[in-house]
């Protein structure tokens, strides 16, 4: 099958853009088309590159090789495992921790699926059908390379024609009480409860900055804080005190959980099941203060008053907790919506402090970790922005 990229869009394919996007593409999706392998031709008809098709949210499919003769067989999908794991030595010598990205979909290669390894399991994220139909080729081949203890797999796509697929897909299943090691410290891990397992792997540096000196006697705030990752890296590093606000029920025994495994007094940690909305009106009023306060939403949040997008209304947030930032305290704002670019992010926050009247300085940016591989022609890969700012 052959695809004709529209005129404009041909030099952006040529430069190795990645997703067929039907803004881009003249093509007709059809379903039944889901892993058929396509070239990709400009409007003259030259070859570009070759493409699988595959419905997710972020397009209709992944270019992956610009050999015209090159397939999804057990050779190539071997090789770019192979590449990957030899990428992450480092990550399996190390002895303080055990869970990283193995495999990062288009930043190793090949779209549309990741691999994450937890504590000697993978987790496998499907992200649409056409590569789920490889999925014996990619499943052999880790259990080959990586020797795993078992395998689980999550679908990230309206999976109507496998309902039937377990989510257990290989080997023992992961122990009662299940947990990785990061830096040293201890997170819960449950792969059976959702599409989150209990930790995102992504935010490891800012978990690891919280861990340093940066947090030792500090009051810290933890908004949005789903098993409380954030405080418990604090508490690690020394905090005087974490507060933990989540609107879901799961989040107080699921923090309490990662407090026990850690030997953490529970009584350093609050724990808060409260919509955020609310629970900045009410620290307003009690005149709270804290020295560190995390702001880390999911792109669209939708409580009993009000929704949210962090597209629209980041700085409202912002706004919202400037207020109970302490003197020379510190907002960590983070995002993963690979759409909204680093320096628009910056500009939502910045407009949130300075409605306060109040100066700041950007002290530091993280961007995804280096397990998360991005590839340079596809930048909005690197989709998570955490912005770290000095308040006066
Ligand atoms: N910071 C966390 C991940 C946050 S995931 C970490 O590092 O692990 C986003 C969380 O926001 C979810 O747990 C969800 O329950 C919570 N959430 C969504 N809307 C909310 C709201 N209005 N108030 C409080 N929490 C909310």
């Amino acid at each position: 099958m052959k695809i004709i990229a529209k005129k404009t869009a041909a030099s952006n394919y040529k430069k190795g853009y990645p997703i067929l996007s039907s803004n881009l593409i003249n093509y007709d999706y059809q379903h039944e088309d889901q892993g058929k392998i396509v070239q990709l031709l400009d409007d003259k008809g030259h070859f570009i590159a070759n493409a699988y098709i595959g419905l997710e949210n972020k397009g209709l499919g992944w270019v992956f090789s610009t050999n015209k003769s090159q397939m999804l067989d057990n050779a190539f999908i071997s090789k770019k495992l192979n590449a990957a794991i030899t990428k992450r030595t480092n990550f399996f010598n190390d002895t303080l921790t055990n869970a990283f990205r193995l495999f990062n979909g288009y930043g190793d290669g090949i779209g549309g699926i990741t691999v994450d390894y937890y504590a000697g399991y993978l987790l496998i994220n499907w992200y649409n059908e056409g590569i789920y139909k490889y999925r014996d080729l990619f499943i052999q081949n880790l259990i080959f390379l990586v020797e795993p203890k078992g395998i689980y797999q999550k679908f990230r796509f309206k999976q109507e024609n496998y309902l039937a697929d377990d989510e257990h897909i290989y080997g023992q299943k992961t122990p009662e009480s299940f947990f990785i090691l990061e830096n040293g410290i201890k997170y819960c891990v449950d792969f059976e409860d959702g599409n989150m397992v209990g930790i995102f792997l992504d935010q490891r540096h800012v978990r690891k900055m919280l861990t340093s000196n940066f947090s030792q006697g500090k009051t810290v705030l933890n908004t949005f804080s789903y098993t409380g990752a954030f405080s418990i890296a604090a508490l690690a590093g020394s905090a005087k005190s974490t507060t933990s606000v989540d609107l879901a029920k799961r989040s107080l025994p699921k923090t309490t959980d990662n407090l026990k495994i850690n030997n953490f007094a529970t009584d350093q940690e609050e724990i808060i099941v409260e919509d955020v909305f609310n629970y900045f009106k009410y620290a307003l009023r009690k005149e709270h203060v804290f020295d560190i306060a995390i702001l880390d939403p999911p792109s669209f949040a939708k409580s009993k008053k009000r929704s949210f997008s962090v597209l629209k209304d980041y700085s409202d947030i912002v706004q919202m907790i400037t207020p109970l930032v302490a003197k020379n305290g510190y907002i960590i704002a983070s995002t993963n919506n690979s759409q909204l670019p680093l320096e628009k992010f910056k500009y939502m926050v910045e407009k949130g402090i300075v409605d306060h009247n109040r100066s700041f300085e950007i002290k530091q940016i993280f961007r995804l970790p280096p397990d998360f591989s991005v590839n340079s022609a596809y930048p909005q890969g690197n989709y998570l922005k955490v912005i770290l700012l000095k308040l006066d």
